[in-house]
């Protein structure tokens, strides 16, 4: 089977055209073909030799994922559905704001961490995205929304927020994260990816020392036995080692704090008890919050914080000098949503009032 040069970021591809007797500048020229201008003809990659592209032609080819449908919502929120075989699909999300164009990538077909108010939880694990998989997303939402007048990408931020858990598909991402920054492909800033992790531990030292991209961690309870049910893999990394690898991380990371997501679970987590003891948890470490209001889905057994309970524990956050911002709710018009993004290419039985939210981090 031909090699997909979508898998490879600038090291690989060099030692890919070494292998095949060619030097190494041409793994710039190809990436920059392939990224820059979204090219997947090797026959239109005009400065390689014309024999080399007729060699690419036989041995490697450039394939992202099949796009399925593209939605626009009302409010400019786009979602891109692609195929990655078996029935199977992956949704990407480009929310537009005023200062910046983000787009929410997903790493995995479902995901093992089952977290008890995530809905990819609940179609379980089917398996990790390839590099290609990964950054085709990317690919595919670059060619749809392109630049603006000025010449630079509508694409301005990337989060791995979608569906699963970045750090459990850890070489595939680190991977498509060196194809994000790389000046030759996307030449995105590393303040401006971001990964988020519901924590494991011994991966986020890995990704310090690897790709040190800005972090958000899904902290969703301010103490060990709520988190332990909320976001089980608390039990085998708790709180006070989260934290640890928290403060470890920032040392080496592009921004000064980690963001902490926590989804506002109606009398669950969102009491001012609750923001009094996540105040005392996190004094040690330089964090933003971002408060997600659940968005619900059949049988999730949770409900969304009332709006003056998010402002008050917001608040309380505010009055101990820490910065929270609540995401906003939009796109409700195409179904897409944090923890809600589809696994399956085949229509879906279940109807959910499902939102996008927006990043306001
Ligand atoms: N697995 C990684 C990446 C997913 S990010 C992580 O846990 O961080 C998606 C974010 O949306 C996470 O913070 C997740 O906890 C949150 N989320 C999941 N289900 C949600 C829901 N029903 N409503 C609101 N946020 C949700």
């Amino acid at each position: 089977m031909a090699v997909n040069l979508l898998d490879f970021d600038l090291a690989q591809l060099t030692a890919f055209f070494a292998e095949i007797g060619e030097k190494p500048f041409r793994a710039k020229q190809v990436l920059r073909w392939m990224h820059h201008f979204g090219e997947s003809d090797f026959n239109r990659m005009s400065d390689l030799a014309k024999s080399l592209r007729e060699k690419l032609v036989v041995m490697a080819s450039v394939e992202p994922p099949r796009l399925i449908k593209e939605q626009l919502s009302d409010d400019g929120t786009r979602k891109w559905l692609l195929d990655v075989g078996a029935g199977n699909g992956v949704e990407t999300v480009f929310i537009p704001e005023d200062e910046r164009g983000t787009l929410c990538i997903s790493s995995q077909v479902g995901c093992a961490l089952e977290c008890s108010f995530c809905s990819t939880a609940r179609q379980g694990f089917n398996r990790n995205l390839s590099v290609a998989e990964i950054i085709g997303q990317l690919w595919w939402a670059n060619k749809a929304m392109g630049r603006d007048p000025k010449g630079d990408r509508i694409i301005s931020n990337v989060v791995m927020m979608g569906m699963g858990e970045p750090l459990a598909n850890f070489d595939n991402v680190v991977t498509a994260l060196n194809i994000m920054l790389d000046d030759h492909a996307y030449g995105l800033s590393r303040r401006r990816v971001t990964v988020s992790t519901s924590g494991l531990v011994p991966v986020m030292d890995r990704l310090r020392d690897a790709c040190p991209v800005a972090l958000a961690v899904s902290l969703h309870a301010p103490n060990d036995a709520l988190r332990d049910v909320l976001v089980p893999i608390n039990k085998k990394y708790p709180l006070a080692e989260l934290m640890a690898a928290c403060r470890r991380y920032i040392e080496k990371a592009p921004r000064d704090f980690v963001t902490f997501e926590y989804v506002m679970l109606d009398g669950v987590n969102d009491s001012l008890a609750h923001a009094r003891e996540l105040i005392a948890l996190v004094r040690d470490v330089p964090c933003k919050f971002n408060l997600i209001p659940f968005n619900p889905f059949p049988m999730s057994g949770y409900n969304r914080s009332r709006p003056e309970a998010v402002r008050r524990f917001r608040d309380e956050l505010a009055h101990a000098g820490l910065i929270a911002t609540t995401r906003k709710t939009r796109g409700d018009d195409i179904d897409a949503a944090c923890g809600q993004l589809a696994g399956q290419v085949q229509d879906k039985t279940r109807r959910t009032q499902i939102r996008i939210m927006e990043s306001a981090a």
